[in-house]
């Protein structure tokens, strides 16, 4: 199957709505060029700040790319991210958030970020729990210049499609109890990937991230 034939099957389990992100780590600048062509997408997600910089660079000349931070961020490198993705999908603790925050002032930047959580206490090491981030709202709500516009999750691996639709579901009613308890609006959520994007999109996610359910599987 070509690329724009697996972007088409996707379309056709989804909603339109939904904003469909292709992950391109390990993908060459080559057949992203042919995603955004043939496949239409111009949502590309990247893990590696110095692998997408080296690819930003090439692809240049294609206009209206958005382009979603979506990897572990250390503070060094957040100046970086800021810089050059309009999305930051995995913003892990507060204090990368109010330094994100406050760089993004200094930078007159306002970018869209996600806070990633972790719906079961499981192995993926990053994010907030879900009791965390209650605990975190009214700091969250000082931030002045990022746009929380949502929450992120990456599930762990093995989970029967029952628990994936449970531990999304868990996400979104945080979202939604977060949205109507405090001035946050966390609209979006970002959940889903190769293996449970249709989990996630019966759970309300509103962007899911796909990597080799696009490009075939990586090494
Ligand atoms: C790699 C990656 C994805 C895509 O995973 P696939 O299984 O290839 O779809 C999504 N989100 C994050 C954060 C990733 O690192």
């Amino acid at each position: 199957m070509s690329i724009r034939e697996r972007i088409a099957k996707v379309y056709q389990q989804i909603p339109s709505t939904i904003r469909l992100i292709a992950v391109t780590k390990q993908v060459d600048p080559q057949r992203m060029r042919e995603t955004y062509i043939e496949g239409g997408i111009r949502d590309f997600g990247e893990s590696k700040l110095q692998e997408a910089l080296t690819k930003q660079d090439l692809l240049g000349d294609l206009d209206n790319i958005c382009w979603h931070f979506i990897g572990h961020l250390q503070a060094n490198k957040a100046k970086k991210v800021l810089s050059h993705f309009q999305w930051i999908h995995s913003v892990d603790n507060l204090s990368l958030l109010q330094r994100l925050d406050r760089l993004a002032q200094e930078m007159h930047l306002q970018p869209s970020i996600c806070l990633q959580v972790k719906a079961l206490s499981d192995p993926n090491k990053f994010g907030w729990t879900l009791e965390e981030l209650r605990l975190d709202i009214s700091e969250l709500e000082k931030c002045q210049t990022v746009q929380i516009k949502g929450l992120m999750t990456i599930l762990p691996w093995g989970l029967s499609n029952q628990e994936k639709l449970t531990a999304f579901s868990a996400v979104r009613d945080l979202a939604k109890d977060i949205s109507k308890s405090s001035s946050l609006s966390l609209n979006e959520l970002s959940m889903g990937m190769s293996g449970d994007y249709l989990e996630a999109v019966t759970s309300g996610a509103t962007m899911i991230r796909l990597g080799q359910g696009i490009f075939g599987s990586r090494e």
